[in-house]
């Protein structure tokens, strides 16, 4: 039913580990062309193609060995790939912003794995939220955001992972940092055996996780937080006194998984504020940060 929606052009959101994504058809340009509307995104970024094998992954690009050496230490999982695009790759020219790379994916969460394989196209799935809020982690959080404007959201409970997935560029010599995201750069650069470039201050945002409003509450966000200022609630992490706590004893993985979760609930509060503990800089801990300096960041 789902893959049928999609297959006529339709938006069907599903989960992935990392958060819940809006799927159209890849190949279908009208259908790509209502998920820029359905979200609200202001400009045509290019968006991700989820995959359902590592053999269309192969089709859509110019596949490489160290491709093929992170694709088999991380995929099904929370890892983007870019890569030049192939000759004859089939996509809607809106999925990659006419750009000569394009952007993969192939997700371990078993139900948006049975749709990639039922559809049997790549399937270009933004995060299935209003354009610079908060990411969806449950489906309830994609039919707040977005009900009406899709077909249908298939509901696998919540995301195990929480943040986006990492975005490693792979069309240049040095592989580069695109967004931090589920496998933490520290891993990535120990596989391919060298650091990889990061994005440097004043170069042109190429994603919008790269912008400086991103992922952001209604509530002003007020980051490394001890305690509350009148009206705040305070968002913690490790053990302490709050409102609501990413882990109380202090693991990354499970502050990651919470954290979109919370920051939907604790803005459905309507508070003067959120402020939010310190979160160590240090593997997920810098997804986690980086979603949140985005979510602080002045509109
Ligand atoms: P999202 O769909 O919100 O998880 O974001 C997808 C991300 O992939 C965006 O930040 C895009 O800009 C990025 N992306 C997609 N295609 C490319 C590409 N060809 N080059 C660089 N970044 C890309
Ligand atoms: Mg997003």
């Amino acid at each position: 039913m789902a893959a049928q929606t999609l297959r006529e052009g339709g938006l069907v959101a599903f989960p992935t580990e990392t958060v819940y994504g809006l799927g159209g058809d890849a190949t279908n340009d009208l259908a790509v062309a209502r998920i820029f509307e359905a979200k609200g995104r202001p400009r045509f970024n290019p968006l991700i193609a989820h995959v359902a094998d590592i053999a269309a992954a192969r089709r859509l690009t110019k596949w490489s060995d160290r491709a093929e050496a992170v694709a088999q230490a991380f995929w099904p999982g929370p890892l983007t790939l870019v890569l030049p695009l192939a000759d004859a790759h089939g996509l809607s020219p809106l999925v990659t912003a006419e750009l000569p790379s394009v952007a993969v994916r192939l997700p371990a969460h078993p139900l948006a794995r049975a749709l990639l394989a039922a559809v049997g196209r790549p399937i270009a799935a933004p995060s299935a939220n209003p354009s610079g809020r908060i990411s969806p982690t449950t489906a309830s959080h994609v039919m707040a955001g977005l009900s009406g404007r899709i077909a249908a959201v298939l509901d696998g409970g919540p995301c195990s992972v929480g943040v986006e997935s990492t975005i490693l560029g792979l069309t240049e010599d040095q592989p580069a940092l695109l967004r931090p995201g589920g496998v933490p750069a520290e891993v990535l650069e120990t596989l391919l055996g060298q650091p990889l470039r990061r994005h440097a201050p004043g170069e042109a945002v190429s994603a919008p996780g790269q912008l400086a409003s991103h992922y952001a509450p209604g509530a002003r966000v007020r980051l490394n937080a001890h305690d509350c200022a009148p009206g705040e609630v305070l968002l913690g992490f490790g053990p302490m006194e709050c409102a609501l706590n990413l882990s109380p004893k202090g693991d990354l993985a499970e502050a990651a998984a919470a954290l979109f979760s919370a920051l939907h609930s604790l803005d459905a509060l309507n508070p003067a504020g959120i402020a939010i503990a310190p979160i160590p800089d240090v593997g997920l801990g810098r997804a986690i940060n980086d979603r949140l300096a985005r979510a602080a960041a002045p509109r």
